[in-house]
Order: structure tokens, then sequence, then C-alpha cells
């Protein structure tokens, strides 16, 4: 059955929840928990959900901005559909998992705008009832100890093109199987001594459900249950049980899990045979992971990149880590943006960063007030002007937002102005500072260049010039000069010093790995640090204040600054420079 009238930013999954809403396939539903064991919030909620879904990060690194997708994605179909988002810690792997990241991604998900309310969950709260699971499994002759090691079950698993063939422990009696299990949940076997499958088809033609492994044996201290198990739950195992436990309608991956489909299936309606659990049962739907060009979102690599120390630690502003993004500048309205815009699919594809940077740009700026900075600067000086003398301009907070109203900005005989903005020699079309022409100084007079002296080397130091007392921005006199040229600048008696960094690509690849090692495909000048002037305004800037640096981008001020000592991250520039 057809939605009626699927909205225009639909797609496959809102399709595939309309359906269902329609078909009122959800709504008899109880909660699967055990009875009793839900909180006061987990009881009220029950019925206020039309659907439930579930963000279900594994603690073992920082999120990306693939994940945000997933989050967008997942947070965003609830609040639409009038539902609930689950945020579920799928914590099964004591080595890799730390409660560093359990804090982390908990503050990401905020920050990008989203609130899981009472809903966070841990697959690991689940063990004990898992276990009952698995032994129930055993009991009705669907899952056994299997003792083969690790090299002999990848033989006797088969390859896409043969099929696999029955391990000699599938038949081991039920009785040795529960005694053999128990032991392992007691400790008494190492790592790696047996493994509990699940007795599906060794002949399937999907290596998914060739007797999959259900439980291994892990010695290592979990961060949340300690030393308490031994043994630990696949991802296979764990993941459409928890789904189904925590009453999701719809648990939405990413394609790679679209072969592990009919495995979820098929547990999740053997525990319904089994009575415990109910109808209906949770429906995975898969969609296209996140690929952006210029960009490694693997945590696995990202973990790479901090420990092997190519970056500065996970909220390097070159990382796509949302720490990292946070840090740069990027803003969470800037990335849900994009994942609106880049919308949901069920094919693999790159998207190109250009259009993440545009996003950020459309929100930022709407979001920054303005400021000017000189980035590479050389001194004017305006030789008919006062040298004791200073005067008030007037520049306004935000072009667009007339209420935010405007700020004083100074100006003396000796004004900082970009290397660029003066031309000993101007091409055609140049209509900034050379040696008799005029050019407007935004918000303050019109200016004509006169001469510039050179330094030691022969560089160009200091350019000359006089201002024309009656050409001041807002003055009665200003329209009477034309002038094609407008240049920004900052006062060199107040100005403040800050340090910039600039930032390119982190990766110098389109798609970096594609050849082999994606550590080969960095970019060896993805960073750049300089230092410029700043109008004095900005020496209150707060940490993670962004602001909009006139003709030249958005900046924001970094973690590291001090009082007196302030670093700006460079978050994008105006315009797609990569375009040229
Ligand atoms: P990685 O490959 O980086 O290790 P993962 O999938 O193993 O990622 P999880 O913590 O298991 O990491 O991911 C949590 C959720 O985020 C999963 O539902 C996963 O499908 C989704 N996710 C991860 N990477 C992306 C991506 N690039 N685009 C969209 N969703 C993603
Ligand atoms: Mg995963």
């Amino acid at each position: 059955m057809k939605a009626k009238n699927p909205p225009s930013t639909s797609n496959f999954v809102k399709v595939a929840i309309e359906n269902d809403l329609e078909s009122g396939a959800f709504n008899k539903r109880r909660w699967n928990g055990k009875p009793g064991t839900l909180s006061e919030h987990q009881e009220a909620s029950l019925d206020e959900a039309k659907i439930r879904t579930r963000f279900p990060p594994e603690p073992n690194g920082y999120l990306h901005i693939g994940h945000a997708k997933s989050i967008c994605l997942n947070f965003g179909l609830a609040k639409e559909y009038g539902g609930i988002c689950h945020l579920r810690f799928d914590d099964t792997n004591p080595a890799t998992e730390e409660h560093e990241y359990v804090d982390s991604i908990r503050e990401s998900v905020k920050w990008l705008g989203f609130d899981w309310s009472h809903h966070e969950y841990f697959s690991s709260d689940y063990f004990d009832r898992l276990y009952e699971f698995a032994k129930a499994l055993i009991c009705a002759d669907l899952a056994y100890v299997d003792s083969l090691d690790a090299d002999q079950m990848r033989l006797y698993r088969g390859t896409l093109t043969e099929p696999g063939k029955n391990s000699p422990f599938r038949v081991r009696p039920k009785d040795a199987n529960l005694m053999l299990f128990s032991e392992m949940k007691e400790g008494k076997h190492p790592d790696g001594a047996h493994v509990l499958r699940l007795k599906i088809n060794m002949a399937s033609p999907n290596v998914n459900l060739r007797d999959p492994v259900a439980y291994r044996i892990k010695h290592g201290s979990h961060h949340r249950t300690g030393d308490t198990w031994p043994i630990y739950p696949s991802y296979d195992f764990t993941h459409g049980v928890s789904d189904a436990l925590e009453n999701i309608t719809h648990s939405i991956c990413t394609l790679e899990f679209e072969d592990h489909r009919p495995l979820y299936d098929w547990l999740n309606q053997k525990l319904l045979e089994l009575g415990f659990l109910q109808k209906p049962l949770p429906q995975q739907i898969e969609f296209a992971r996140l690929n952006l060009s210029h960009v490694i979102l693997s945590k696995r690599k990202l973990i790479q990149l901090v420990k092997e120390k190519h970056v500065e630690g996970w909220d390097d502003p070159r990382m796509p880590t949302l720490v990292g993004a946070r840090r740069r500048g990027y803003s969470p309205e800037g990335l849900r943006l994009f994942t609106d815009r880049i919308g949901v699919s069920k094919a693999d594809s790159w998207i190109d960063y250009t259009i993440l940077e545009d996003c950020m740009r459309e929100t930022l700026n709407e979001s920054s007030l303005r400021k000017i900075a000189v980035l590479n600067p050389i001194k004017l000086i305006i030789e008919n002007f006062k040298s004791d003398y200073t005067e008030i301009c007037h520049a306004p907070n935000h072009p667009q937002k007339k209420e935010l109203g405007k700020r004083d900005v100074s100006l003396s005989r000796e004004l900082w102005i970009e290397k660029e903005d003066f031309s000993e020699n101007p091409s055609k079309g140049y209509f900034r500072l050379f040696v008799g022409n005029t050019v407007r100084l935004r918000y303050g007079y019109v200016i004509k260049c006169t001469g510039f002296e050179r330094d030691k080397q022969g560089s160009v130091k200091t350019v000359l010039c006089e201002y024309f007392p009656d050409s001041k921005s807002g003055s009665p006199g200003a329209d009477t000069y034309k002038v094609k040229g407008n240049i920004h600048w900052v006062d060199a008696n107040s100005s403040i010093k800050a340090a910039v960094i600039l930032y390119d690509r982190l990766f110098a690849t389109e798609h970096p790995g594609e050849n082999g090692d994606f550590i080969a495909d960095l970019n060896t000048n993805s960073k750049k640090t300089i230092e410029v002037q700043i109008e004095s305004s900005a020496a209150e800037a707060n940490k993670g204040e962004c602001f909009q640096f006139e003709r030249h981008g958005y900046f924001t001020v970094d973690s590291s600054s001090e009082t007196g000592n302030l670093v700006f991250n460079r978050t994008v520039t105006l315009r797609d420079s990569w375009k040229k």
C-alpha cells in the first residue's frame, strides 16, 4: 500500500513509516522488557509514542559526521511522526569500550540539538536476559556450543560460492551444550576455547545464516559490568533483540547490515515463538551511509590518526569528529541542514565536501556578527590626517539585521590594510590601491594613494595616501565621490594582534585510501598559523564564538584562546575557494 500524500521531502524510510502508521501495524504495542523492570517514565511513554527509533553507537570512539546523519535521521523521524528516539549504547565488547566515549557521545548528540529524555539504554543492561534467551535457544535445539578453533571454523563456513559444512559439534546433545555454556559463563574456559552458535543452516547462500556466533569467551573488564561476565554476546545476537526489548518499531541502519536482516528477523521470530517477545516485532530498514569526499569516516581509522599523532587529538579542527567540527566552529544547524539536503538513499555514493561547507556558510551567515580583521597586514599612512587624533566610524554588526545595531570602530593616521589591496603594477580591472587611484576605506573616508615605501628586502612595507575630509561614509558629501574599490582596514593604534589558523583538507585525495594506505593520502599542508590584526571590539570574544571577518569568511575563537592571546580557527571561507 502506498502512502496517499507523501510530503515533498519524502524518502523510502518515511514511506515505510507512513504505511505502517496507516495500517496500524504498531498500534498494539507492549513493552517487551521484563514486567516490573520498567521505570515510571518508560511505562508512561508506552502508549504515547507512535513510532520508536534508536541511535545505537558502540562507545568505542568519538562520533563523526557520518553518525550525525544517523542521529538526525533517527531523532528527526521520531520528532516528525510523534515518536521517541532512544539513545542506546551498544556495549558488548569489553576490549574497546570506555566511559570517556559514553560521555562524549551524550555531549555530541545534545550539541546536535536532540534529546532522548529518559530513554538512555545500554545493551549491557540486557546481559542477564540475553543469557536466559541463549539457554532457551539451546533447549529448543536452536543453538549449540562449538569447539572448533577460529581457523577451522573459517574453513567450515564455506565461501560466497560454496556452501559451508556442519561442524562435528553441531550434534552435541542439549545437556552437554547447557553444561558447557554454563562453564563458559563461570569463566572455566580460556578465550577462544568455545563459542555458542545459532543452529540455522550451514548451506544457506547467505553466509550470515551459516550458524552465526551468538557468544564468545572474552576475559576482560567491561566498562559497566566489570568482571561479572567472561562471555559476551555478538553484535548480531544483541542488536535485534535489544530493539525488540525496547519496543523499537523501525530499526534504521546502514546498508552493510542488509544481509544481516534475515538473521535479525530469524532470531526475533524464534524468541517470539519461545514466548519471550511479543508482536509486533521491530523491522530493520537500511540506508546508504554517508561518504564525504576528502574525509575518512571510520572510527578505526580516526583512532589511528589520533594514536599516531597525525592530528592533535579527537577535537583537532581538521577531524570529521563532532567534537572537531564543534571546535572548528561548524554549527549544529549547518549539520542538520546538510543531512536534510543530502537526503536518504538506498545507493552508496560520495557527497562533495563543498555541500557541507555551503550549509555552514548559510547558517553562519545568519548567526554570526561581523568583525574586521586584516589577515596579511601592511601599514597605510594617511599623511594629511592629524597625528594625535582618533575618529569614530560606525560599522553594522549584521548587514541583514538592522536591529543588531552598529559598533564603533576607530580610525587614526596609521591603519593596517591587506597586502593584496595594494599593487605596484596593477593589472587591468584592479580597482584597489595603486599610486594615483582612489578607493573607499569601508565605513570611513575616500583616500587617494600617493606613494609607498619598501623594507630592506625590497617588499612593500608602507602605503601612503591622502584622505578627503568631506567624503566620510554617511555624511552629505559621501555620494559625490565615485570609487570602484572598497577596502577594509583596522586602526593600528587600537587593533589587537591575534593568531588565525587556516585549515585545508586533511586528505589530499578525494577518496582517501582508495589506492592503498589512507595515511599516505594525508595532506601535508592542512594547517597554517598566521598573525593578524583585528579590530579592538573582538578583544572580549568568548571561546566558541563565531564571527564573519568581512571579505574573508567565518572564524571561531579556539578553545586554546586566552585573554590577550586570541586564537581563531578559520571555520570556512566566504566563497568556495575549491572551485577555482
Ligand atoms: P564506524 O564504521 O565508523 O566504526 P560504526 O557503524 O561501526 O561506524 P557505530 O557506533 O556502530 O559505528 O554507529 C552507530 C550508528 O551510526 C549505526 O547505526 C551506524 O549505522 C551509523 N553510522 C555509522 N557511520 C555512518 C555513516 N558514515 N553514515 C551514516 N550512518 C552511520
Ligand atoms: Mg557498528
